[in-house]
């Protein structure tokens, strides 16, 4: 349920009011707004029922949340979550565009999109360096050697890094590297993962499930979010139908349905949610009209000879042709590229 504080209530009403609910095992989120602080208490509302913390000074009202997922929604938090990266702000006007290879192959490679994106106005370089591939003959990442080659491609560009980390074993060596983790489609719902990655001080890109719900969706953040990390980003990617001309379906009705379900910010993968380059654009361009914050796209400097992925995979001059478009739909939007 959600505590909603009185404007100028002092600490220790807080702090009493704090005590209180986890005085009956729930966990306290301090939520400090602009105008008005709350407190979620989360866990099994049923314990506090019967209490009367409507009459604890300072607090205004008691309301309960009703969807399933807390932390993560907007009954919880109003605002949008804005979360800053090496001075980059996500989910506020700016639109933010992660291009790169799928999978890391070589210095010369990654280099090969890291600058041409750079130079075009992407914000972020993306790499994967431990790759998810359905078949176990396929190329499956350089590994450590590949999130070496993002972090030379990172000095080089002045571009922060998003990769996958598949494994919470690898979390370690991948977070030394990254300023932003990627948790794949594959392990949307791989609990110990998200909740080793919930205990870290990491803005964290969550993809959507191949077949999952927009609820499952929220419930894999929240599963991030109750271990204390709440810099998270959604990231629709397309899911499984009956359909084949394209590799998934993009949902892109998704966006505006998360963006009234949660403050998290929303970005779309055109890439993996078409499989083909040359959708990518006009689908970039309609996530971003439908209100995406970001976009994830697939950029190769040849991808036809790609390792993974390359038959969705932008060349640098169709990607800066893209965000020559993206720029001028973002001012028409009131936000910018
Ligand atoms: C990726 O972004 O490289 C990737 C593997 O995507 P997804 O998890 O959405 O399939
Ligand atoms: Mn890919």
């Amino acid at each position: 349920m959600i505590v909603v504080l009185k404007p100028g209530i002092r600490r220790d009403e807080i702090q009493r009011v704090v005590e209180r609910i986890e005085s009956f095992g729930l966990r306290a989120h301090l939520s400090e707004g602009e105008e008005r602080t709350i407190i979620g208490a989360i866990g099994d509302e049923r314990l506090l029922a019967d209490q009367t913390l409507e009459s604890f000074p300072g607090v205004e009202k008691v309301l309960p949340i009703l969807k399933p997922y807390k932390l993560v929604s907007r009954e919880f938090q109003p605002s949008n979550t804005v979360i800053q990266v090496n001075g980059r702000r996500i989910g506020d006007k700016k639109i933010h565009v992660m291009a790169g290879p799928c999978s890391v192959e070589s210095q010369e490679q990654v280099l090969g999109a890291a600058i041409p994106v750079k130079e075009a106005g992407a914000t972020f370089l993306r790499g994967g360096a431990y790759k998810p591939r359905t078949s176990p003959y396929s190329f499956q990442g350089l590994g450590p050697e590949g999130l070496d080659h993002l972090a030379h491609a990172r000095e080089v560009t002045g571009l922060p890094i998003i990769t996958e980390v598949l494994d919470p074993r690898d979390l370690d060596v991948v977070c030394k590297y990254t300023d932003v983790l990627q948790i794949g489609a594959r392990n949307m719902q791989n609990f110990k993962l998200l909740t080793d990655v919930g205990k870290l001080d990491k803005p964290v890109m969550l993809k959507r499930g191949l077949s999952a719900t927009i609820q499952e969706f929220l419930l894999s953040a929240e599963y991030i979010a109750t271990e204390g990390n709440r810099r998270i980003i959604l990231c629709e990617r397309g899911i499984r139908t009956y359909e084949t001309e394209t590799r998934n379906t993009l949902d892109l009705s998704a966006v505006p349905v998360l963006k009234q379900l949660t403050h998290l910010p929303v970005f779309v993968d055109p890439s993996h949610g078409t499989g083909r380059w040359d959708l990518v654009a006009p689908m970039a361009l309609a996530a971003v009209a439908a209100g995406a914050d970001g976009l994830l796209i697939e950029v190769h400097p040849k991808p036809e000879v790609a390792l993974s992925d390359g038959p969705q995979s932008l060349k640098p001059p169709k990607f800066a042709a893209l965000m020559e478009q993206l720029k001028k739909l973002a001012v028409a939007l009131g936000r910018e590229v």
